[in-house]
């Protein structure tokens, strides 16, 4: 990179498929049928009694199988980024979907032998599986939990006009909801995202007539949605605690994230504990913007930017000295991405507005899309993607099937990339102006991850308890959430009561119960680490990397106890809050 000069351009594609219609790829397409073909070719041959040679083969065809799909996954997603109204990328993107629907049907066989295997068999060939076998461990995590199969069958059925339903209808009232907002005395109907730009005015008056026009339209609809939520809840606890046996709500989301129950409450508890961190956060805030006391509107009031601009040559020399301090191996599968020609980093229209990396297959450098704008958030969005692409690369020798992280270590080195160019930036720029806005910047986005999402989890729990034992009605639940914003803001936010029905707004406590806390716990995580990396410098690098390398094939508590992480205990995760609370002893210091 020393010698390259770096500018904003497009990605190539041509080292997946050569060629986006024609031989290139007919080929990709007939190498997945071969392979689904291998595959197939098992059906009637399963059994307890499969010799384990026999199991490393099948493995190896299924190897094969993911290989050939995620190559034509993702060919067909980057090609549709790039330009989502190209018509052939688009009926390539079709085409694509239902021949990996079709070959994930023809072969699905081996998954339900696999997971309605006795477990002496399955303990005897696991060990075959070689690097894969964590995913084929992962498959009978819920075994112990699995009913007959006409239970199985009956709560599939039963689950498309029921859990699925309630959750279709809550999104049909949820977005056909429209927003009566007046702005400069002119009366706007307004959608959720488009209402949800004011709630970020800097305008006060706009920032509070947002909330009042969002909670309105789902204050008016509370009985019904607030229904809609019971039997959420009440479906996730009778299925999951009363008939499969889970020791409770929580514990079911647990299980599919492979975290034990013991880590998420120490998370949790550790969250309760440090809101006041976020407190004096809020109070620093409301001096900022000029008032006594922040009101719950005020809480995403942005924050006066100091501009810095940074050509795409800039943003890259920068991301390589962050990476390159840290270690150069970091600097040099970063630099791999420009090599390869897999950034496409220019903002045009009909690409993809936001910001992602793909990691496709491990014997390909992943590909990277941002749209860069020059100004220091693009920056930091880069280093983001690019800590990604350099965990992808780190993982490379996995299995196809093992190789990604599994979710709670999915923002590990992306989120970690992102500290160190924060650290990088304040140690480069002085000016004390622009280290209060980055520092503030983070704060104010740590706490939509990690307090607030913390907080969710938290009601969650109660809820999941209230509706369980108690019956709860819709103002109980209310009353409860009151009772978690207070506790979440104490006196540094005024609350208004009409808050009370904020939760009747967020769409995961419906669609996916306790998802919410995969946020703090990835953001924590990552501070935490920070916070030792701190305390420890270079001995902690060789531990870090080693979590990296490790990609998915292992449950992640297994990763991060060989780390010499033990995320089971209070003292880490509070290590994350001490650095959250170090940056606003600094913007304290900093003062307004
Ligand atoms: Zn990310």
């Amino acid at each position: 990179m020393t010698g390259t000069m770096h500018c904003e351009g497009r990605w190539n594609l041509d080292d997946l498929i050569l060629m986006k219609t024609g031989p290139g790829l007919e080929r990709a397409l007939s190498v997945l049928d071969d392979a689904a073909s291998t595959v197939e070719s098992w059906r009637g041959k399963l059994n307890g009694a499969l010799p384990t040679k026999a199991f490393a083969i099948l493995v190896r065809d299924v190897e094969r199988q993911a290989h050939a799909a995620a190559v034509l996954d993702g060919f067909s997603y980057l090609w549709f980024s790039e330009q989502t109204n190209n018509a052939d990328a688009l009926a390539l993107r079709q085409r694509v979907d239902s021949r990996l629907a079709d070959v994930r049907n023809r072969t699905l066989f081996v998954e339900h032998w696999w997971k309605a295997l006795d477990d002496d068999a399955a303990r005897r060939l696991l060990p075959a599986a070689g690097d894969a076998a964590y995913h084929f461990e992962s498959l009978r995590r819920f075994a112990p939990y699995t009913l007959s199969e006409p239970a199985e069958r009956a709560i599939n059925i039963k689950d498309v006009n029921g859990i699925h339903g309630i959750a279709t209808i809550y999104d049909m009232m949820e977005s056909g909801f429209t927003f009566s907002l007046s702005i400069d005395g002119e009366t706007k109907t307004l959608t959720r995202s488009e209402v949800m730009v004011f709630a970020r005015d800097p305008d006060p008056a706009k920032r509070a007539a947002a909330y009042a026009a969002l909670l309105q339209a789902f204050i008016a609809n509370k009985d019904v949605l607030a229904q809609l939520y019971k039997y959420t809840v009440s479906d996730w606890v009778e299925e999951n605690v009363k008939l499969r046996g889970m020791t409770s709500p929580i514990a079911a989301r647990n299980l599919g994230n492979d975290v034990p129950d013991a880590a998420v409450d120490a998370l949790l508890e550790v969250c309760r504990e440090n809101a006041s961190v976020y407190h004096r956060f809020f109070r620093l805030k409301a001096r900022w913007i000029g008032v006594d006391c922040l009101r719950r509107c005020d809480i995403y009031a942005p924050l006066e930017p100091v501009v810095r601009e940074y050509s795409f040559d800039d943003a890259v020399r920068l991301v390589r000295r962050v990476f390159g301090d840290f270690h150069p191996k970091l600097a040099d599968l970063a630099e791999r991405v420009f090599e390869a020609g897999h950034v496409d980093s220019q903002p045009r229209p009909g690409k993809d507005a936001g910001a992602f990396c793909y990691s496709v297959v491990p014997d390909k450098v992943p590909w990277v899309c941002v749209n860069f704008n020059g100004r220091v958030q693009d920056v930091s969005s880069l280093v983001h993607e690019l800590g990604h692409a350099v965990h992808g690369q780190l993982a490379a020798e996995h299995s196809v099937l093992t190789w990604h992280s599994p979710l709670p270590l999915a923002e590990t080195a992306s989120n970690f990339a992102q500290m160190l160019l924060l650290q990088g930036l304040l140690t480069i720029d002085r000016d004390s102006a622009f280290r209060r806005y980055l520092l503030a910047r983070y704060v104010d986005e740590s706490y939509a991850a990690i307090l607030r999402q913390a907080f969710f989890a938290l009601f969650e729990r109660d809820a999941h308890r209230m509706v369980k034992e108690e019956s709860a009605t819709a103002d109980q639940l209310a009353a409860c959430y009151l009772d978690n914003l207070r506790s979440q803001f104490g006196s540094s936010v005024d609350v208004p009561d009409e808050f009370r029905w904020e939760w009747l707004m967020v769409g995961h406590i419906y669609h996916s119960p306790f998802y919410c806390y995969a946020y703090p716990f990835g953001h924590l995580l990552v501070l935490a680490l920070y916070q030792q990396y701190e305390r420890e410098g270079a001995s902690f690098v060789p531990k870090y990397l080693r979590i990296l390398e490790q990609g998915g094939s292992k449950a992640p508590l297994a990763i991060l106890d060989e780390a010499g992480f033990d995320v089971r205990t209070k003292a880490f995760w509070q290590g994350g809050f001490d650095v959250i609370s170090g940056m606003i002893d600094e913007l304290e210091r900093l003062g307004s």
